[in-house]
């Protein structure tokens, strides 16, 4: 290893150990600590996030790079560890250190502010701190924007890499002018599809036998991860030997099932991962987008086909007996895949979900690009809703308020869970080319399809990009018709239309 990798390593280290305590403490937060912690955690989290700022914006991390890169013989991981220190420096350098600070500190106050206005249903003292949020978002945007880059084209860059605007008012204009009138068919001809049983008395350590016989199914190695609970389900990557993931569980059992499998899928891509990339800067998924991709594809694609539940549905019904008792594998399948618009995104069916997604990228556009007036935002989300679902909702907490992302500064991450189904579609037609599907699910052997996954997209951490992995495999760039075509597909079987 030459002397300037080794010293970059070096440094990257204490930033790794720093990103690592305050992954653990997010992942912390939302787990097990006690409501009190907030401030003084809010604390600790600035101190931390400035220490890894200066690292990274430091002059020693500056030679260290400009070193690397006039060496000839570096290994390719070293030569995308080097390029990916290069970016996070560039993204990072450009915003001044108090900014930096204050908005790590804002955002913890964020979230509070927001949990509190959410269960008070209460939008009105929110607006300050998100109107607060939306500037210093706004700022760090045209810090980073490249020759008159557009201020959300430069958020969305951050989470997905070469997607902007214009891509994806193409992507959703093709899925509204499927999917809304997919809809009202399925509500005016669909046959009707019982699926009350899923909801009731469903003990939660019954749902927990459940949820660790899935995810261990699925390819969850609770030798190299744990799983937890709290509000919102979500993974915290440490890396590829500490996965963590969270559930919940209410009287629906399809939510807890389906949430694990979920997560289980990416947490599957981080274990995944190749070792040689272990604690490193690209020893991650590839995007969110990606990371949606992996998760979707388990959970909807995979976890949603009757082909999956052929080995399984008899275990599930013997640790429900009482609930599932006289309801055949079909109508399970057939109460899982049912779509009906409703107003929380979490809770969408496959069918409906990117409708949320895009509802909130249309009203993003609107807060980063046309500097909306905040007091609307109720309001402006009510219309889209009854626009295109049909349903409004009656105030701010099953509406604006749902979800935590925009409390923690996130704009242009949303598109993300649109175009991660999307991915998978692509990816899964492609797929069909090479393997039996179905046929390989029905044995159980659900760990070939993961392997493939592992060869062609895991392995390689963030060493190439989301649009790069869909042309190394299915040597074809994004193309949102697969996704289209499955749902159109799926849902006129399902419903009979
Ligand atoms: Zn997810």
């Amino acid at each position: 290893m030459s002397k300037g990798f080794k010293d970059l390593e070096k440094i990257l280290e204490k930033t790794m150990a720093l990103q690592t305590a305050l992954a653990l403490l997010e992942w912390d937060d939302e787990t097990l600590a006690p409501e009190e912690a907030g401030p003084y955690t809010e604390r600790v989290i600035g101190a931390l996030s400035e220490e890894y700022y200066q690292i990274i914006a430091g002059e020693e991390m500056k030679n260290s790079i400009a070193a690397c890169e006039d060496e000839k013989d570096l290994t390719e991981v070293e030569k995308a560890i080097v390029k990916e220190a290069k970016e996070t420096r560039a993204q990072l350098v450009c915003i001044p250190v108090k900014e930096y600070r204050d908005n790590a500190q804002l955002v913890t106050e964020g979230i509070r502010v927001w949990t509190k206005s959410k269960a008070e249903n209460d939008f009105g003292q929110f607006v300050p701190v998100l109107q607060r949020l939306v500037d210093y978002q706004k700022r760090f945007a045209s810090y980073r924007a490249k020759n008159g880059e557009k201020l959300y084209d430069s958020m969305l860059d951050l989470y997905e890499k070469d997607f902007n605007m214009e891509l994806l008012d193409a992507f959703f204009e093709e899925l509204k002018e499927v999917i809304v009138p997919l809809i009202r068919e399925i509500r005016d001809h669909g046959k009707p599809i019982e699926d009350g049983f899923l909801t009731g008395d469903y003990p939660e350590d019954r749902q927990r036998e459940a949820a660790e016989y899935l995810a261990n199914y699925v390819g969850f190695d609770f030798k190299k991860g744990v799983m937890g609970i709290s509000a919102h389900p979500f993974t915290t990557n440490l890396h590829n030997h500490d996965v963590r993931i969270t559930t919940h569980y209410s009287n629906r059992m399809d939510s807890s099932v389906f949430s694990v499998i979920h997560e289980t899928g990416h947490a599957i891509y981080e274990l995944g991962i190749s070792d040689e990339l272990t604690q490193t800067l690209v020893g991650q998924g590839a995007s969110t987008g990606m990371h949606e991709c992996q998760s979707r594809f388990f959970e909807n694609i995979i976890g949603r086909s009757a082909a999956f539940w052929v080995p399984l549905y008899e275990k599930l019904q013997s640790i429900f007996p009482e609930q599932l008792k006289g309801v055949s594998r079909e109508q399970f399948v057939e109460a899982i895949n049912k779509a009906e618009p409703g107003l929380i995104r979490t809770e969408a069916d496959e069918l409906t979900y990117s409708l949320h997604v895009m509802i909130r990228y249309e009203i993003e556009k609107m807060m980063i690009e046309e500097n909306l007036d905040l007091t609307k935002l109720p309001d402006i989300w009510a219309d889209k809703y009854e626009e295109y679902l049909g349903i409004r909702p009656a105030n701010a907490a099953e509406g604006v308020l749902q979800d935590i992302h925009w409390s923690e500064g996130c704009f242009g991450y949303f598109p993300s869970y649109a175009l991660g189904s999307a991915f998978g579609a692509q990816l899964y037609y492609h797929m069909k080319k090479e393997m039996d599907i179905n046929g390989l699910l029905e044995n159980g052997e659900i760990g070939v399809i993961r392997e493939y996954l592992r060869e062609h997209i895991h392995r390689f951490g963030k060493r190439k990009t989301s649009r790069d992995i869909l042309k190394d495999i299915t040597g074809e760039d994004f193309n949102p018709r697969y996704y289209v075509r499955y749902l159109k597909e799926k849902y006129s079987q399902l419903y009979d239309l």
